[in-house]
């Protein structure tokens, strides 16, 4: 495997940057720590001629966890180390820390990480073992070998860091050709999207950096990881939660799911009805049965989907049970 030849810019601001996006549209991308787009560049996974590269943008780096506000540049080691995210931040330190392997985390970046390109077995091969069985929709063909009856990519989202944040309640600044606007990361992935339209981000944006509200008096929350070797492997499945009680009564819970569909989710409809009551262990069990027969992964990864299932309804009971204790 092999880079194909490509032209690397290295724009200093941020304007710079989407001036070259406007020069090269359609055919660049944005390159933050490279730990994902260079390796699928290798396996000739949609590569482009033109790479602008992120690094030398100084405010991308900033890093504040106190005030809530992260560059999009950060590294994932930066973050996993920080006493600041951990202390008031928890699942998204714990989520950093699970990424890959420390040699990934010393280069990957936040950005980097909500955008990670999404994952199938299909796709994630060199071009030769592509080739041999025939290419798919998502990279220079046009069917679907895990849902052949649909014209839609499943490729699963795969990204630790966003269901973390979403619970977290976090926001997206973005800049572009069109101007600046700010999200909230819940809409930065379309659920009516799929494995290829897999954000919302338009034409040029560059993801500026991320901001989480102050938590609330008394917020916990906490990121679970299933996946098959843990020294190293993408999520086969990410819970992340974040609960608030007021005198044994939920005043505020958010359950995200990654690592299962296409885009990672929120599953408020499920958990807002759960707000101003006692958590049983009853309840605790419909809730984790009713996240179970909402989500639909598809047979794209390692892990059989129906296990990917009961085990949501687990590490869903699991991570709010460890958020109860002792509170
Ligand atoms: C062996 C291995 C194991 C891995 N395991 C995991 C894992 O367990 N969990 C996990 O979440 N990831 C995993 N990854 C994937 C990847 O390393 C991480 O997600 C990493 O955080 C990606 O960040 P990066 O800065 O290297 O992104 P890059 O590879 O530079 O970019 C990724 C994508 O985001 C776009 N992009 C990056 N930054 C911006 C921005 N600011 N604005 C607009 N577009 C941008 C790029 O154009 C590209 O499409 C693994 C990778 C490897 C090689
Ligand atoms: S889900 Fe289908 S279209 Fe998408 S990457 Fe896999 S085989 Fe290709």
């Amino acid at each position: 495997m092999h880079l194909d030849e490509f032209q690397l810019h290295q724009p200093e601001s941020l304007p710079e940057a989407i001036s070259l996006a406007r020069e090269f549209a359609g055919q660049f991308d944005y390159l933050a720590g490279g730990t994902d787009l260079l390796p699928n560049y290798k396996m000739h996974l949609n590569p482009r001629p033109h790479l602008i590269s992120l690094d030398a943008i100084p405010e991308l780096h900033r890093f504040s966890p106190d005030q809530g506000d992260l560059g999009a540049m950060v590294r994932l080691r930066e973050m996993e180390g920080s006493a600041g995210l951990a202390s008031r931040y928890p699942a998204v330190a714990q989520a950093a820390r699970e990424v890959a392997t420390p040699l990934v985390r010393a280069s990957g970046t936040l950005g980097g990480n909500l955008l990670v390109e999404t994952r199938c077995f299909f796709f994630n091969q060199s071009y030769f073992w592509r080739q041999s069985l025939g290419f798919c929709l998502k990279a220079d063909g046009d069917r679907c070998h895990v849902v052949p009856q649909k014209e839609k990519c499943y490729a699963t989202f795969s990204g630790d860091l966003a269901p973390a944040l979403m619970a977290l309640d976090a926001r997206v600044r973005l800049m572009g050709p069109e101007g600046t606007r700010e999200i909230p990361l819940t809409d930065l992935y379309p659920r009516d999207g799929d494995g290829i339209r897999r954000t919302s981000l338009r034409a040029g944006e560059v993801l500026e950096g991320v901001t989480l509200p102050p938590p609330v008096q008394g917020l916990r929350s906490i990121y679970l990881k299933l996946r098959v070797r843990p020294s190293y492997d993408f999520p086969e499945l990410g819970v992340a939660v974040a609960l608030c009680q007021d005198g044994g009564r939920v005043s505020h819970l958010r359950v995200a799911l990654g690592g299962l569909e296409m885009v990672p989710r929120r599953m408020d409809a499920l958990t807002d009805p759960l707000v101003g009551s006692q958590l049983t262990g009853e309840s605790l069990r419909a809730l984790g049965e009713a996240i179970r027969s909402a989500v639909r992964p598809v047979h794209n990864t390692f892990l059989a989907p129906d296990y990917r299932r009961k085990m949501t309804a687990v590490l869903v009971r699991r991570a709010v049970r460890s958020l109860t204790e002792g509170s």
